[in-house]
């Protein structure tokens, strides 16, 4: 494997990206450049058609993390005295609730076991009467366990009770199939490292132009105030602080590639085919997911920690790195496992020497057990 630039890794963000995306950060744009004003604007018209953006929305980009934008979106678009409905079935769901509260929203939670997915009749009910929330916020895939939540289903109970949907669509944006007008979400959060293939670095709240304005002046941060940040977009092209431009510059790059490779469809039949290929092999050296294959999303699995002396992440994780692999901890509540990513610029051979070289270090650990060394 080629170590020049690390491991190849296989974690939930940020991921290995091409020599071609790491190469278009070789310039230095200034922020007011013509040029780079125009990359942008560009840039982010293309992410709002990736999320399937109808007329009336908007993508707004942020400096930071997909959590920037996350948080940009709940105190931007959820005023104080609304309510919001928080679908938890993993860590990701319960920071959306942690975000809320601590900008002092009302809010509420719909928890379910991290392996299981919302009831939508158990949820239509919970949006009907006096009491029922204004706002729903959900987490496409969540990242904890690799779960793919119904987005479409939820969508059209949320949509039937008048309600509102904020979705968290970090970890599947550019892959999974989203079409927000169809669905009728107000807004999607998600950032340039994951699916998209792009550096860290800035992250997108695409969201109805009518929910921002209804909101303006409200938002509770200067810097996280989406409808202030669009607002600069539309007077000049500019972005309000000082802009990410290598990583603005990068991501452009990475939807070039993405447009190459047949867009967000064939990206997930790579995904997908990733995903098979670790699974199945894995599962020979006795590894299994710890979701019904039927609820795994191809972005992220997690595996059973096998109960055997051999097995401790730490050094099966030593292991891998050294052999150019870099995967990722468990997050899941009730149950020890750990995350192999299937994101990123990998394809279905550097899957294949990973499946290979992790047998070599099954093999490995446990005759070190038998060595007693
Ligand atoms: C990655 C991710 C985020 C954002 O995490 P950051 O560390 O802030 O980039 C949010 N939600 C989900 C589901 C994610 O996978």
């Amino acid at each position: 494997m080629n170590m020049t630039n690390g491991p190849v890794l296989l974690t939930p963000g940020p991921l290995t990206t091409s020599a071609r995306v790491k190469a278009a950060m070789q310039r230095d744009w200034g922020s007011r450049d013509p040029a780079f004003v125009r990359l942008g604007l560009r840039t982010f018209e293309r992410v709002a058609q990736l999320a399937g953006a109808g007329p009336d929305h908007v993508c707004v980009p942020l400096q930071g993390s997909g959590t920037f934008a996350i948080e940009a979106m709940i105190g931007s678009l959820v005023a104080p005295h609304e309510k919001l409905l928080v679908l938890v079935n993993g860590a990701y769901g319960r920071r959306i609730v942690e975000i809320a509260r601590r900008l002092a929203r009302k809010v509420d939670t719909f928890e379910v076991p991290e392996t299981g997915t919302h009831d939508v009749d158990d949820l239509a009910r919970r949006l009907r009467g006096a009491e029922a929330p204004d706002v729903v916020a959900m987490v496409h895939c969540e990242t904890t366990s690799g779960l793919l939540n119904p987005l479409e289903s939820i969508a059209t109970c949320v949509r039937n009770a008048g309600k509102r949907l904020l979705v968290d669509s970090m970890s599947g944006f550019g892959a999974l199939p989203l079409d927000m007008a169809a669905m009728g979400i107000e807004a999607v959060a998600a950032s340039s490292n994951k699916c998209l293939q792009g550096v860290p670095g800035v992250s997108f709240v695409v969201c109805s132009r009518d929910a921002l304005e209804a909101r303006a002046g409200a938002a509770p941060s200067l810097v996280l105030d989406l409808a202030g940040q669009a607002r600069g977009f539309e007077v000049d092209g500019q972005w309000r602080f000082t802009p990410p431009t290598h990583v603005v510059a990068a991501l452009a790059e990475a939807l070039d590639e993405l447009d190459e490779e047949g867009g967000p469809p064939a990206r997930l039949a790579r995904y997908r085919e990733n995903c098979r290929i670790l699974v199945e092999g894995f599962g020979e050296l006795g590894m299994t997911p710890a979701l019904d294959p039927a609820l795994q999303a191809p972005v992220i699995v997690s595996f059973r920690e096998p109960g055997e002396p051999w097995y401790a992440f730490e050094p099966f994780y030593a292991a891998l790195e050294q052999r150019g692999f870099a995967i990722y901890a468990g997050k899941m509540r009730d149950v020890g496992t750990f995350r192999v990513g299937t994101i990123g610029a990998v394809d279905a051979a550097i899957m294949r020497a990973f499946v290979g070289e992790a047998a070599a270090v099954v093999t490995e650990l446990k005759q070190k057990l038998k060595g007693g060394s």
